[in-house]
């Protein structure tokens, strides 16, 4: 579905990709005034993060800890079930329901907000004879536009290994794996990264033997050191077999099964592979040549200030740059560059990004790591409190983990938050606000939590930084 340009008016701003990034930044270019255009390949917008990402992996999340609830868990509470059985397709079909309404919830916001809509693969076509940068959409209604101010926001896709025989169905990537329509009797997950974790995760609770070969020494490379050990051992209690430093060189589909090989070890068989080594941006076919604008040795598109990329008037935002790939990020990337473009400022605060693993227990954490202070050379004191003696984890039934708080040791200023428990996720959210706030321990000490919630834990945890946590 498109919206018919208007012959010859030239844009303000043209958004190419429709995913947290383009639809954010089109949404408020339109609010700021602008005549704002977003051109989107699929016929679904809301990116990956909404068609083939965040949301279906969440929903299957939810599913399947469901599942393994009323098996493993009700009983805890006095609640007797029996008969529990799984339904894949109803729990596929939720899933779908789920991404359905929030993909034409954005049509929505895109329509309410009177930006108009073109399918179809946008690519920059150099300048015309206006000035103006030349913005082609190849598809169903090819169209030329003149745009103002372009926003690059085309994201990101599954990134390759050499050796990896991909044929996108026995062999596939996290696209492949929220959609298969069995249970796979063993699963090789190659990479113990966020996806790899997430998806293993998903697949392990509905029955799945789930073998994770991941090159690192243990799981979510970058993530605080303490958290990736306590991740390391709940994961293995929970049943996925990890391997760490194992270099993965190939994987082919042989007959019904797979075959995966890695340095050093027996060939595994196995009835599927997911493969999740990272993503890669989008940028092919995307004419950056046509203004001369240059990509990094990772394949990003590079940006100065206020996301600019080399060529005037072309900014670049989201997974399709620098930084981490995360929706929330790509989000306040878009909100920053319309309001440069309105105001000549836009802002994001890259200290204060969390990010999550919604993995049971959840893990999350924002600003520095220990490793990161002390490679840097950074004096700081710590405060850690765990989830054990909490009443409303207690309550919960769900008591493995712990809140870390990292503070500078002269200034008390928090620089780095890491937690690994229930429902933490959503905890990482008060350090998130307390960091963009330049907030010290003390503060979030000071601040009165209700009680029983998980967020005492956070204040615990802030109360240890002076060495005065007060239920342990
Ligand atoms: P995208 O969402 O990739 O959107 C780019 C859009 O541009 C796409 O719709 C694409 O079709 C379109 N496009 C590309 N090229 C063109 C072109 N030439 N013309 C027209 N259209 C084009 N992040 C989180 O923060 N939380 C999560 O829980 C989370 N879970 C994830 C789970 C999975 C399985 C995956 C794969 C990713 C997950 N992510 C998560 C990452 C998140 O999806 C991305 O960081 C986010 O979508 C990036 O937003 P974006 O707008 O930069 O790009
Ligand atoms: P990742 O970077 O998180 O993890 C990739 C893992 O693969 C790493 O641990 C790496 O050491 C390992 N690896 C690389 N080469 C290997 C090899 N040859 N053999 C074995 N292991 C190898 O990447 P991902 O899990 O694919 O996720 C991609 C992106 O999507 C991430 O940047 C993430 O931010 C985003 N994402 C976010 C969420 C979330 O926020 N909850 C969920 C899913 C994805």
């Amino acid at each position: 579905m498109s919206d018919t340009p208007a012959e010859n008016q030239p844009f303000d701003v043209v958004v190419i990709g429709a995913g947290p990034g383009g639809y954010v930044a089109a949404i408020r270019a339109a609010q700021l005034g602008f005549r704002t255009a977003c051109i989107e390949k699929e016929p679904r917008l809301g990116g990956t993060c909404l068609r083939v990402g965040c949301i279906p992996s969440k929903a299957l999340l939810e599913s399947s800890e469901r599942y393994v609830e009323a098996q493993h868990h009700l009983a805890d509470h006095g609640v007797n079930v029996s008969g529990v059985g799984l339904d894949l397709a109803k729990m596929m079909q939720r899933k779908e329901g789920i991404v359905t309404s929030l993909t034409d919830g954005i049509a929505f916001l895109l329509k309410k907000n009177k930006i108009t809509r073109l399918t179809g693969h946008g690519r920059l076509a150099g300048t015309g004879a206006d000035g103006l940068t030349q913005v082609a959409v190849d598809g169903d209604t090819p169209a030329t536009l003149s745009a103002r101010h372009v926003v690059l926001a085309t994201g990101s896709q599954v990134a390759v290994l050499p050796g990896i025989d991909m044929d996108w169905d026995r062999i596939g990537g996290s696209t492949e794996a929220l959609s298969w329509p069995e249970v796979p009797e063993h699963l090789v997950v190659i990479g113990a990264g966020v996806i790899g974790l997430e998806l293993g995760s998903v697949w392990q609770r509905l029955g799945a033997k789930v073998t994770v070969l991941e090159y690192a020494d243990g799981p979510l490379p970058g993530m605080d050191g303490e958290v990736r050990k306590r991740a390391k051992r709940i994961f293995k209690k929970q049943g996925l077999d990890m391997h760490f430093g194992v270099r993965v060189t190939g994987a082919r589909v042989e007959g019904d099964g797979c075959v995966v090989e890695a340095d050093g070890r027996e060939p595994i068989t196995c009835d599927r592979v997911l493969l999740a080594v990272g993503r890669k941006p989008n940028t092919e076919g995307l004419g950056l040549d046509t203004l001369g604008i240059q990509t990094d040795k990772r394949g990003r598109i590079e940006v100065g200030a206020h996301f600019a990329t080399s060529a005037a008037g072309v900014y670049a935002i989201g997974d399709v740059i620098q930084g981490p790939m995360l929706a929330h990020k790509a989000e306040e990337e878009g909100v920053a560059v319309a309001e440069y473009l309105a105001t000549g400022y836009g802002h994001v605060d890259y200290d204060a990004i969390p990010g999550v693993v919604y993995t049971e227990p959840e893990i999350a954490s924002v600003g520095k790591t220990e490793e990161e202070l002390k490679a840097a050379d950074i004096p700081y004191r710590k405060g850690s409190f765990p989830f054990s003696p909490n009443g409303r984890a207690k309550a919960l039934g769900a008591t493995d983990g712990f809140v870390k708080i990292l503070a500078h040791a002269e200034t008390d200023r928090v620089l780095g938050v890491h937690m690994i428990g229930p429902r933490v996720g959503e905890l990482i959210v008060e350090a998130a606000m307390a960091m963009s706030f330049s907030a010290s321990s003390e503060d979030i000490a000071r601040v009165c939590h209700a009680h029983p919630t998980l967020h005492e834990v956070t204040k615990e945890a802030a109360l240890a930084v002076d060495g005065r946590a007060l239920h342990n």
